[in-house]
């Protein structure tokens, strides 16, 4: 017979965006719930996300007067998706304002609606989007747990001083829902504990067996179901490797150390299925100066080069996209690009938000950035032919002045000019052109926020085998479940909202 450590209603493995709604809905729910979390922090990458949460047709976008709807939303996703995964879709947008209504009854949880496009222009889009985000949190209210929260990347990843005041984006959604998850009472939230097996009784899992930062072990009993919510496989080389997974774990955004595959592993073990291992929410990383990767989004000046110095896409789409175009290139063309800019923001500064920031000095030193008085010279710097690059900028350059991307059609959608400031001298606020010298050259490699493959799951979150039959107890959400939305990230905050949606629906299965 087992021993067990601790015996509870429900266990959760992870602390993320998903983990969290879960262990609350279990939590609210009266259940004796556990979290363990593997790192010392909690929140995940979804801590150093930015929070918005694509959650369609809820009460918070009808306060903000937004024309959304279930319908319009569902109409998107099978524009989209097409049949695949028409349950689960379903059944996503059918939960989204339940568990909307659910968690904002919590006095802690508030949501509101902050622009930012959908990603593809289909049937049910909103150009100016749909997606939700937690309000704003002032540090004060988290007392002692705000010590716990993982920080913005530019504290985690690069080491600035955390700002004090106000936690936002990713940390406010952590921070409230975990304010909401202690003020059960009914919640054993566990940090520096790491599961690594799942424990199984005729049939049904009922606990796991977990690494403490002693060197310890534990085991943990749950009597109504384990909820898996611990990431993809993004920080793990040879998982990636195996499933020929595009990128590189130094270059992806998820917290060091933290998601390396080991609940999908530990699934499979027992017999789960998975799929979609090779995908993940691409993104362009401007390399650092460490070697690490920073998640490039808005890209609002300069062109990117391949290493031929030829543009091959559209620099202004979104990200997921962006990422997408790079591997079609191929990523030995394309890994590492360059984004070459000017000097018309004052100096040397990327036309970009670039999440985590290092400064342009450092760069320089580092040769993640390089520049010259001149795009012939900037040329021979990253080692491209001079007149390729030179007659790339000329036509681009061209483009501006014309007001019309000819070759990628950069500009067109609402989205690429979501992030341009508004400029009177401009045909097309996207297409600034590359002018204003000296010039600059930024190394720029594949980055990814999070893999999306894992263990496939029904529309209920519960665990499948290959025959389609469901592993008893044993539940997942977020990265570490194969996502619906297949190779496709449809809008901002998909990851966050399919994460918590199919998390509230796990536990709602468990209570039954
Ligand atoms: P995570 O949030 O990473 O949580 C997994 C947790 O599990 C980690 O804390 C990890 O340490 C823990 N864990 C791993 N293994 C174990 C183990 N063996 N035992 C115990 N614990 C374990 N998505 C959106 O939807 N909206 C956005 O606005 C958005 N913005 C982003 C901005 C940035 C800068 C980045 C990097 C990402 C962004 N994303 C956004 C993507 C999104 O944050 C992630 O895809 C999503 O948060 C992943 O959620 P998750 O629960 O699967 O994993």
């Amino acid at each position: 017979m087992q021993d067990w450590t601790i015996r509870c209603d429900v266990l959760v493995v992870g602390s993320g965006g998903g983990a969290l709604t879960g262990a609350y809905a279990a939590a609210a729910s009266g259940l004796d719930t556990v979290v363990v979390e593997k790192t010392a922090l909690l929140g995940g990458t979804s801590s150093y996300s930015g929070g918005a949460m694509w959650l369609p047709g809820t009460a918070v976008q009808e306060r903000a007067g937004l024309d959304d709807s279930t319908d319009q939303a569902r109409t998107y996703l099978r524009a989209l998706l097409g049949e695949a995964e028409s349950e689960r879709q379903e059944a996503f947008v059918a939960t989204a304002p339940v568990l909307v209504d659910f968690l904002e009854r919590d006095s802690h949880i508030e949501f509101e609606y902050r622009p930012f496009p959908d990603y593809y222009r289909a049937p049910g889009r909103k150009d100016a989007g749909r997606s939700i985000n937690a309000v704003d949190l002032p540090a004060g209210e988290l007392g002692e747990l705000r010590e716990l929260i993982r920080p913005e990347p530019n504290t985690d990843r690069a080491g600035k001083p955390q700002p004090d005041t106000t936690l936002i984006g990713g940390r406010a959604l952590i921070g409230r829902l975990l304010l909401a998850l202690t003020s059960t009472g009914r919640a054993d939230v566990r940090t520096r504990t790491a599961a690594r097996r799942l424990i199984v009784e005729d049939g049904r899992v009922v606990g796991i067996e977990a690494a403490t930062a002693d060197g310890g072990s534990l085991t943990i009993r749950a009597e109504r179901g384990v909820l898996l919510a611990a990431g993809g496989i993004e920080g793990n080389q040879v998982m990636r490797d195996d499933n020929r997974t595009p990128g590189d774990a130094r270059w992806t955004m998820g917290p060091a150390g933290a998601n390396t595959g080991d609940l999908i592993a530990a699934a499979v073990e027992i017999g789960a299925d998975t799929a979609l291992l090779d995908e993940a929410w691409w993104c362009p990383g401007a390399e650092m100066p460490d070697g690490s990767g920073s998640f490039l989004v808005g890209v609002r000046g300069g062109i990117l080069v391949d290493r031929t110095g030829v543009r091959y896409l559209n620099e202004a789409q979104p990200y997921d996209q962006f990422g997408r175009a790079m591997i079609a290139h191929g990523v030995e063309r394309s890994v590492p690009s360059y984004l070459v800019f000017d000097s018309a923001e004052g100096g040397p500064a990327l036309p970009s938000i670039a999440i985590p920031e290092a400064p342009a000095r450092d760069h320089l030193d580092a040769g993640t950035w390089v520049t010259a008085a001149t795009i012939e010279e900037l040329a021979d710097r990253i080692g491209v032919p001079g007149d390729t690059l030179g007659d790339t900028v000329e036509r681009f350059n061209d483009f501006s002045k014309r007001g019309t991307d000819e070759d990628f059609h950069r500009g067109e959608d609402p989205y690429d000019a979501f992030f341009c400031p508004p400029n009177a001298d401009l045909a097309n606020p996207a297409l600034r052109p590359v002018a204003t010298g000296p010039f600059y050259a930024a190394r720029i490699i594949l980055s990814d926020l999070g893999t999306k493959g894992g263990v496939r799951t029904d529309v209920d979150a519960r665990v499948l085998r290959a025959d389609g039959t469901a592993i008893d107890g044993l539940y997942a959400a977020g990265n570490t479940s194969a996502s619906l939305s297949g190779r496709v990230y449809p809008g901002p905050g998909v990851p966050l909202g399919t994460a918590m949606t199919f998390a509230y629906r796990a536990v709602g299965h468990m209570i039954g």
